[in-house]
């Protein structure tokens, strides 16, 4: 990150300092945990656990984790309690703090592509890299290392004809790619938390991935988007953290600010 990238979070702690308000939105895998082969065992860096306690238990400002994981496994690898609120499925579900959990609408062609995809995937062996979750279907090449580049091409491809045909959107992301219905995106995610927000809140977005650019274009403008990786890359983010070490010092520098129980 350039000077502009440190001027930018200088600013944005002088803001939430004056407010005392804000909204901190965070994607999970690569973001607050390292990206894991094994997925189930994709647990927070050492650190986060306690200070997204915190952070959850202050009453100004408001956490929200936004994933394209499935809430169930989230809270699960969070192991938190109180339980923040979680928006799972890259929107197709949204867990409130109170336990209500809110899931969005399909269409009949979109299940019928999901099944359809997903019955491919398994038709060409691929049933344990694939990812059933409510309103998406994923393949996670990541997960593993024997799979050749002809049959990512096939995946791709066979993907993209059952998402033509039924109305779903191909997504890649690091490592895989998804089949999920149109308008289910980190960005409108983040346009609805905002929407909701009163008292002008300062808000800012941590994600380490592709699909987390739909949230940082979205909350420019309005608010922060910070790419949390190891390595600078082109990005809609405005400012950077290295994880662990400046990830934990943020969320360290949030709570100073806004308070929060231990
Ligand atoms: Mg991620």
């Amino acid at each position: 990150m350039g000077r502009e990238g440190r001027g930018k979070l200088q600013d944005f702690w002088t803001s939430l300092k004056k407010t005392g308000k804000g909204i901190l939105m965070m994607d999970y895998d690569g973001t607050l945990a390292p990206i894991d082969a094994h997925r189930k065992q994709a647990f927070p860096f050492p650190g986060v656990r306690e200070r997204v306690r915190k952070i959850t238990r202050s009453p100004d400002c408001r956490l929200v984790i936004v994933s394209g994981r499935w809430t169930t496994e989230l809270v699960g690898l969070l192991d938190l309690d109180p339980v923040p609120e979680i928006w799972g499925c890259h929107g197709m579900e949204r867990l409130h703090p109170d336990g209500l959990l809110e899931t969005g609408d399909l269409h009949e062609q979109e299940i019928l592509g999901l099944v359809e995809a997903d019955r491919w995937a398994i038709s060409e062996g691929l049933k344990e890299i694939s990812e059933k979750k409510p309103g998406c279907v994923a393949l996670h090449y990541e997960c593993d290392e024997t799979l050749g580049p002809e049959l990512k091409e096939r995946a791709r491809k066979t993907w993209a004809r059952i998402a033509r045909n039924r109305g779903l959107d191909v997504h890649e992301f690091h490592g895989g790619i998804e089949l999920r219905p149109p308008g289910y995106d980190k960005g409108n995610v983040v346009n609805t938390l905002l929407s909701e927000s009163e008292g002008d809140p300062v808000a800012v977005f941590l994600g380490d991935g592709l699909s987390d650019e739909d949230a940082f274009r979205a909350i420019k403008g309005r608010g922060l988007g910070i790419l949390v990786s190891q390595e600078w890359r082109p990005t809609e983010a405005q400012a950077w953290l290295k994880p662990p070490g400046q990830l934990l010092d943020f969320l360290d520098t949030w709570s100073e600010i806004c308070g929060g129980e231990n």
